[in-house]
């Protein structure tokens, strides 16, 4: 059956669901096709399920530091199948409900793979969508990790849906959600090995901030083997062994899981994009400056399957879905065509405690040239961090020696993950180190430090 539509948006995402209800609120004719749950990543497998785990992990840290001091919880008897339940209240209403919502705005929804067939029409199972435009929104997904008995490995995905907490955990990489979620698992009692081929960990935040925290979570227990990388995966009875090979030489760790954390890709291969002339490349859907695919202007594409350089966030899908929806049906040399205002971008890793970045990085700065004054601080024994009960902390702040203006903050302990907002306004909006000095925060949170670290 074959169907005519102004829009056909592909994938319920951050960004396919920001462009589907914008356009429909236009009054255009939309049609919005998802191959899995209708919802996308954050809501569903990332963002918003991950911090319910993190918030709980935090819960638990807090409790272990003061237990004995004014609190007597026992947190060695931790539930992980109440916490998996307690995450679920957040997400599984959300298919239904986000489909539904599409329908009473107007929108017709498709449940399927779809597929270029040509420039103008997608297939999706048995019907065939015709329109004048298509957005391309569908997210990335783990990468292929080719190494012998890799059909064992678990996906995120799968550790957010775990119903039993394994009492050792081996994660593959290095990055984000590989830390936050080896802190977790930690946290609840699972002994946690990270094997990370990279030589440091958490690539995108300051290193020596990112060491302190490594420290910090190898005295908790969990064990971070740098430079360290996985061979292969040996499923055992009632265990898998992990063979890794570190300083050339080979080790091997019991364990009763193994994780995939290490990098994803862009989930564009199912598409057929030659079908349609879109050009692509291992980072995603080329796009030029409008999030237009190069080679084919009545298709867009943003978020995480976008080869547009930035961080794949959820912030920066929803930003690039704003001037998708601005451009979409302009004039292809229109003057009002618009590109995202994605100059600073803040990004936090809700490890236990958290490390946040926004601005120029401290190698950023060497390779400039600029003079910088560095005001770098362990402060893990300020008060705000000693009363909250993670003594785990310090900063990295650039300060440009002529401008006085903030160039970049790099951000470790308790409150991080909110602090570092504050510095993505100073730098968005130019602001000096003094006139954020200036500033009067409430005390004693968090945000009051900030005068302190400047
Ligand atoms: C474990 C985890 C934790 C994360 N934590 C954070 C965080 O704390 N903060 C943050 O900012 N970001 C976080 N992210 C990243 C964030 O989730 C993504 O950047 C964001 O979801 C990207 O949105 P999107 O719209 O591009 O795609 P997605 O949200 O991935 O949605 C894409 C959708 O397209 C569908 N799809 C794919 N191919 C097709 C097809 N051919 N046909 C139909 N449908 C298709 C998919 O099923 C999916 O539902 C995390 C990611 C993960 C995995």
């Amino acid at each position: 059956m074959t169907k005519q539509y102004d829009l056909a948006v592909i994938g319920t995402g951050p960004a396919a669901s920001t462009v589907a209800e914008k356009i429909a609120k236009q009054g255009k004719k939309v049609a919005i096709i998802e191959q899995r749950e209708f919802g996308g990543t954050c809501a569903l497998r990332g963002c918003n399920p991950k911090k319910v785990l993190t918030t709980a992990a935090e819960l638990v840290a807090r409790m272990g530091a003061f237990s004995g001091k004014y609190i007597s919880a026992e947190t060695s008897d931790n539930n992980w199948s109440g916490l998996i339940k307690f995450k679920s209240e957040f997400t599984d209403h959300i298919p239904k409900s986000s489909r539904k919502s599409y329908e009473e705005k107007g929108i017709d929804t498709f449940s399927g793979t779809a597929r270029f067939l040509d420039s103008n029409t997608i297939a999706c199972g048995q019907s065939e969508i015709q329109c004048k435009k298509i957005f391309v929104g569908t997210g990335a997904r783990p990468a292929p990790l080719k190494i012998p008995g890799g059909q064992h490995l678990i996906t995120s995905d799968q550790f957010l849906e775990m119903s039993t907490l394994p009492k050792r955990m081996v994660f593959i990489g290095g990055g984000f959600i590989a830390m936050e979620f080896a802190h977790v698992a930690a946290l609840f009692g699972c002994k946690a090995t990270i094997l990370q081929d990279q030589p440091h960990i958490l690539d995108g935040f300051d290193p020596d901030l990112a060491s302190q925290l490594m420290r910090w979570s190898i005295d908790r227990g969990i064990d971070i083997k740098t430079g360290a990388r996985a061979k292969s995966i040996d499923g055992k009875q009632e265990e898998f062994i992990v063979e890794f090979e570190q300083d050339n030489k080979t080790g091997h760790i019991q364990c009763d899981q193994v994780v995939h954390a290490a990098g994803r890709v862009p989930n564009i291969d199912d598409l057929n994009l030659e079908k349609a002339n879109v050009d692509s490349n291992e980072k995603g859907i080329a796009v030029d400056l409008f999030m237009r695919s190069t080679t084919n202007p009545d298709v867009f594409a943003a978020g995480d399957c976008a080869a547009s350089g930035r961080p794949k966030l959820t912030p920066v899908a929803n930003e690039e879905a704003r001037v998708v929806v601005n451009n979409l049906f302009l004039d292809e040399y229109s003057e009002q065509l618009a590109s995202p205002d994605a100059s600073v971008i803040p990004s936090v890793a809700f490890t236990i405690p958290p490390i946040a970045a926004v601005g120029m990085s401290a190698n950023e700065i060497d390779e400039s040239n600029k003079q910088v004054e560095v005001h770098h601080q362990d402060t893990s024994d300020w008060n705000s961090n000693k009363k909250y009960g993670i003594q785990c902390a310090g900063h990295k702040i650039l300060i440009d020696t002529d401008s006085n203006r903030i160039l970049g903050a790099h951000l470790l302990g308790p409150g991080a993950d909110e602090t570092i907002n504050l510095f993505a306004l100073a730098i968005k909006f130019s602001l000096t180190a003094s006139q954020l000095k200036s500033s009067l925060f409430v005390f004693p949170t968090f945000a009051s430090d900030v005068r302190k670290m400047l």
